[in-house]
């Protein structure tokens, strides 16, 4: 075992994800724990541009494996494998992103590795501690692990991206990738509709949830909405009900957002949910409900129904 990380990069139709640039921050802290290298996997795609453009600070070797476009599970998997089974390294690293959960357990199980994923925080002395966030990230918790070797998957957002340039030493890496071993293709890409707003970049989010009711409703949320300059926002149920566009779902399964205020009305602050707007600056709830946990979060709450309050406040801003 070398006491190296190996962290896999990421892309979507041609592009390097943040995703890349932040896990480049976490293996180099972690390498510098470990005493270590940090060796970048990139796999598929415009390697030669990828790898050019991950010649960062603190990358000390980049490995490519030129094999299709897009990300698929069974190459990824294949790939990682053999190279974590050569390299040997200490830590497999990757993102908690959709790709990445999706290839992550496959590559930790193919290797025996314990995996501890969606991290916020790491780091080794004479064993791997990683934080986690639990309770719809009301509480941390420490896992520690007592192994030689782990993987790990980071959530997004929680380090910083490196952008300064490095000169790590870049090599094909031989795999043959068995193809027979390949069951599963990436048949297109679809971009999600409505795709003309980004709510991650709003500064005033209103979010509207179950407690709306009906379809109809949403024109009210719509008005308070005209009258301040907000953007709107969803929970998952107004998307699932197909009465917004899934670009506006705020939650794990949606966008993560970090809004100067978060305006929930009619949301009871499910974990899910509460998991992509806990980054709000300030957040604001009306609830007719004054046991629901959004109240547990927010800095100003409205125990009221909303079929009031959001009327008198459109009043009010206009
Ligand atoms: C794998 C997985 C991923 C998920 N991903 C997401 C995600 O990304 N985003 C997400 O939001 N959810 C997600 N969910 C769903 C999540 O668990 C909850 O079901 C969802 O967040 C609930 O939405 P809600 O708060 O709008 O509805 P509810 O939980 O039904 O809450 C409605 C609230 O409205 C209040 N209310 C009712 N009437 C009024 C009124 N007249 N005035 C004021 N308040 C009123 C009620 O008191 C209640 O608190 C996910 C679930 C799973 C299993």
């Amino acid at each position: 075992m070398s006491p190296s990380v190996l962290a896999v990069a990421e892309h979507r139709q041609g592009e390097l994800r943040d995703a890349s640039f932040e896990l480049v921050t976490a293996g180099r802290e972690l390498a510098d724990d470990l005493g270590g290298d940090l060796h970048l996997a990139v796999i598929g795609g415009d390697t030669e541009g990828f790898a050019e453009e991950l010649s960062l600070s603190g990358v000390d070797a980049i490995h490519t494996v030129a094999y299709g476009e897009e990300f698929n599970h069974d190459v990824y998997t294949q790939a990682v494998v053999t190279m974590a089974e050569e390299l040997e390294p200490a830590v497999v690293l990757m993102p908690n992103t959709v790709n990445g959960l999706d290839y992550a357990p496959a590559v930790a199980e193919r290797l025996s590795l314990p995996l501890v994923s969606d991290i916020v925080g790491v780091s080794y002395t004479d064993r791997f501690v990683t934080t986690r966030e639990m309770y719809g990230s009301k509480v941390e918790t420490t896992v520690e692990v007592g192994r030689e070797s782990v993987a790990l998957t980071i959530r997004d957002g929680e380090w910083e991206p490196t952008e300064e340039p490095g000169e790590p030493s870049v090599d094909e890496f031989d795999v043959e990738i068995d193809e027979d071993a390949i069951g599963s293709s990436v048949t297109g890409f679809e971009e999600v509709a409505g795709g003309d707003v980004d709510i991650a970049d709003a500064e005033f989010l209103i979010s509207v949830g179950r407690g709306i009711e009906e379809e109809e409703n949403i024109a009210l949320i719509e008005e308070l909405v005209e009258a301040t300059g907000a953007t709107l926002s969803a929970s998952r149920p107004i998307v699932d009900n197909e009465w917004l566009p899934k670009n506006r779902q705020v939650g794990q399964s949606g966008k993560s957002v970090t809004p100067t205020v978060y305006l929930a009305i009619g949301i009871s602050g499910a974990v899910q949910h509460v998991a992509g707007m806990k980054g709000a600056e300030t957040i604001i709830a009306i609830n007719t409900d004054p046991n629901a946990p959004i109240f547990d979060l927010a800095d100003y709450g409205i125990v009221g129904d909303l079929f009031e309050v959001v009327p008198a406040l459109i009043e009010e801003f206009q």
